[in-house]
């Protein structure tokens, strides 16, 4: 059995299968996954072959099973086998799994010895990547390593018929890891339930808990205090994105918000994401957490940690991560305290090491199905199945290094690619450093030497630079991931590898029309792309249509202002006269008279068809914001103030060439007519999301192909996306919408993947 076979219970469950058939023979955890030999009555074993993949542990998942007619061995009882060392390491990792109701109600119960003890874990639940060291999966190659169980502990792990048979992070307070509390001078104080009840009663008093949780540090704080979130905030530099929230449980999630059953299903699931949902208007959450944002972040505890933790507290806690805004997550005490002092009034602290950090997965449940936005814990590194292999198993696989923001890592070895967690921004040295540990740790675990390194084709990226610099050889590096890496470097396009990736998690290996729209990617011919229509596959492309190009006056300075944005759209369709079209006070006269000439001469002024810059013009344009302190915050705005029950939209055109161009000179003129006369911005904004979908259904008319891909940063907004798929399901087309990657560029290196792979079967 190739899969997620390991540490999910997979050789108990034949062994008490195999018991109550009668049959003779073992199975064992190899580097492959696991392997098994059954023998007895013909009934019994057909039986078996027929119960066995029916019934299998919940954890469980099985990608393939490959089976053969042995001789028999005249075993007449059936074992467990200790792990062998040999084979290809294509074992799957095992993601972290939030506590199992079984766990939730011993550390409960009074009467069981794990009563408030905030590590128990079982087969079913608990760490598993934030702990794992080497492989096979087994306790000296995890960080419980330096943990003796006691006897009762070990009596567990060494019987078949308990939950906790080879729980590889078994443990108990006799044995286990400890929990204490600190303050910022670093002094400890009593045992784990006075700790407990210390913490709760420091965020009651609104003071900023770092909390070790299970693949890092989250700084909490009580949620419905306007006083301490933005506290929180100033201390963390992180002025307005939202703040993920954690409840007490699944009710108190509901009183906050409208929670379905898919959302619900997400909430209480193993992986125990972060789920985006609307919010309630009495939803009694500060203001400070998500300002000007119709949804709240929210999640349920996951660790026995965060449930004793908020058993105490009772009410809602922001959790967000351990960091200074855009640093990677903290792991490690000593860092945590020296980060994370000038924030964190209190630590609440354990003592079992963070082998890698993994953030918490964050997804939307759009229309009952699943959205990824960051796939982290719970999720990394299990691996995407793609229809094809890029050769034999054994091959030695393809590393895609992702893009620039929000950057994940990918390595495929045969059908699997392997997705790496959330790593971020590459803007600090933290998030670059963190960017190379975790492929030195994805070689080093599965053993990789690939031979071909793919990248995107923007030369400045930091994982541009890292593949070129560190594999090329240009420049000295001491690391193991030198030695490891010698392969051939792939350069794909950034909107191709958006393409590559949709089609890719879809199993799709035929042509289709990728309508990828996001902030900016390096195109082809030089210039910065972003509101794209590809028509092809894996192995290449045509650009078939595009928005219509304007420019960016003062380039990257437009990206932080929309308002720059705004007057470079107007100036498309009224050059000089656009400047006195703008909202009044968008900019002093001396700022305009220089973007004017910015515009005029296209001088520090980019060409781009960036679909998400043309929302930010239009969210500045419409008076939402000038400014923006994080990419797509403007855009971001004008989805959550459009009034979804508004269906008309206004006109826009599709414009013939050597390519299509998309041109919204007509949508402009609207948008802006309508704002001089006044109409709600709710209004406009529905309007034009509605125009954009009714071009992208135009566009896929005239290319005519019958299946669009929709990727990209843009299709995280709901409205757009609903719209579209509406739209082009009205047409008559399949539409294609991410469920298992982000549509944003954490799903960039499954397609780079995806690219390379194809190039290396059919070379061009
Ligand atoms: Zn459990
Ligand atoms: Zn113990
Ligand atoms: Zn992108």
């Amino acid at each position: 059995m190739r899969g997620a076979v390991q540490g999910v219970g997979f050789r108990p469950y034949v062994f008490r299968l195999a018991g109550e058939l009668g049959l003779g023979g073992w199975v064992g955890n190899d580097h492959r996954g696991v392997v098994l030999e059954a023998e007895g009555e013909a009934a019994a074993v057909s039986v078996f072959l027929e119960r066995f993949p029916a019934e299998l542990p919940p954890r469980a998942v099985v990608h393939e099973i490959e089976r053969s007619w042995v001789e028999v061995a005249g075993a007449t009882a059936f074992v467990i086998r200790e792990s062998g060392r040999d084979g290809a390491r294509s074992a799957v990792l095992l993601p972290d799994a939030a506590t199992c109701e079984d766990c939730v109600r011993e550390i409960l119960d009074p009467r069981d010895r794990r009563y408030g003890y905030p590590f128990t874990n079982c087969t079913n639940c608990g760490p598993r990547f934030s702990i794992i060291t080497g492989l096979p999966y087994d306790r000296p190659r995890t960080t419980m390593a330096g943990f003796a169980m006691c006897a009762a502990c070990a009596a567990e792990y060494a019987d078949p018929r308990d939950r906790r048979f080879h729980a590889q992070p078994n443990a108990c307070p006799a044995c286990g890891p400890r929990l204490w509390l600190e303050d910022g001078a670093g002094a400890p104080t009593g045992g784990t339930a006075e700790s407990l009840a210390a913490a709760a009663g420091a965020l009651r008093e609104g003071r900023i808990l770092a909390v070790k949780g299970l693949g890092g540090f989250h700084l909490m704080v009580d949620a419905r205090d306007e006083e301490s979130v933005a506290r929180l905030r100033r201390r963390k530099g992180r002025y307005e994105k939202p703040l993920a929230l954690m409840v007490p449980d699944l009710e108190t999630a509901r009183r906050l918000c409208a929670v379905d059953a898919v959302a619900a299903a997400a909430l209480t699931s193993a992986e125990a994401p972060i789920v985006l949902l609307p919010r309630r208007p009495d939803a009694g959450v500060a203001a400070a957490v998500a300002p000007g944002n119709p949804r709240l972040g929210v999640m349920l505890p996951y660790t026995p940690l965060h449930h004793l933790l908020l058993r105490a507290v009772g009410f809602p806690l922001v959790a967000t991560s351990g960091n200074l805004s855009d640093e990677p997550i903290c792991t490690d005490n000593a860092e945590a305290r020296e980060r994370l002092k000038a924030i964190a009034d209190l630590f609440l602290l354990h003592d079992r090491p963070i082998a890698r950090h993994v953030d918490d997965s964050v997804l939307a449940c759009p229309g009952g199905a699943f959205l990824p936005i960051r796939r982290a814990r719970g999720l990394a590194p299990l691996p995407i199945l793609v229809p094809r292999p890029s050769s034999g198993e054994a091959a030695p696989g393809i590393l895609a290094v992702g893009a620039h923001q929000k950057n994940v890592v990918a390595l495929m070895l045969g059908r699997r690619v392997f997705l790496s967690q959330h790593i971020g921004d590459m803007e600090t040295p933290q998030a670059y450093a963190a960017f190379e540990r975790v492929i030195r740790d994805f070689l080093s675990m599965y053993e990789a030497r690939p031979a071909l390194i793919a990248h995107d084709l923007h030369p400045d990226y930091l994982s541009t630079r890292w593949a070129r610099e560190v594999v090329a050889g240009g420049v000295e590096d001491s690391s193991e991931a030198k030695s490891l890496l010698d392969g051939e470097l792939v350069p794909v396009q950034h909107h191709h590898a958006h393409l590559a990736s949709c089609l890719a998690e879809h199993g799709s290996e035929g042509r289709a029309l990728g309508v990828i729209w996001d902030g900016t990617g390096l195109g082809t011919d030089g210039t910065i792309w972003g509101g794209e229509f590809l028509l092809g596959d894996a192995r290449g492309f045509e650009r078939v249509a595009a928005l219509r190009p304007f420019r960016l006056p003062g380039g990257e300075a437009a990206v932080r202002e929309p308002r720059r944005v705004a007057l470079a759209l107007l100036w498309e369709l009224f050059g000089e006269e656009a400047r006195a079209r703008m909202p009044a006070g968008a900019f002093d006269d001396e700022v305009g008279a220089l973007l004017g000439k910015m515009l005029a001469t296209g001088s520090r002024a980019p060409v781009t068809t960036s679909a998400g810059r043309l929302f930010d013009g239009v969210a500045a344009l419409v008076g939402l914001r000038n400014e923006v302190s994080f990419e797509g915050q403007a855009a971001m705005e004008l989805e959550f103030v459009a009034d979804w029950a508004i269906e008309d939209a206004y006109s826009i055109d599709v414009r013939e060439g050597a390519a299509l161009e998309l041109d919204w000179r007509p949508l402009l003129a609207a948008v802006v007519e309508d704002s001089r006369r006044g109409v709600p911005a709710a209004i406009i904004a529905a309007r034009f999301h509605g125009a954009l979908a009714e071009g992208i259904g135009r566009v896929a008319e005239r290319v005519g192909e019958p299946v669009v891909a929709l990727s990209g940063g843009c299709f995280q907004n709901l409205l757009l996306t609903e719209r579209c798929r509406r739209r082009l399901r009205r047409g008559g087309f399949e539409v294609l919408i991410h469920r298992q990657v982000p549509p944003n560029d954490g799903g960039i290196s499954l397609g780079q993947a995806a690219v390379a792979a194809a190039r290396r079967r059919e070379p061009t």
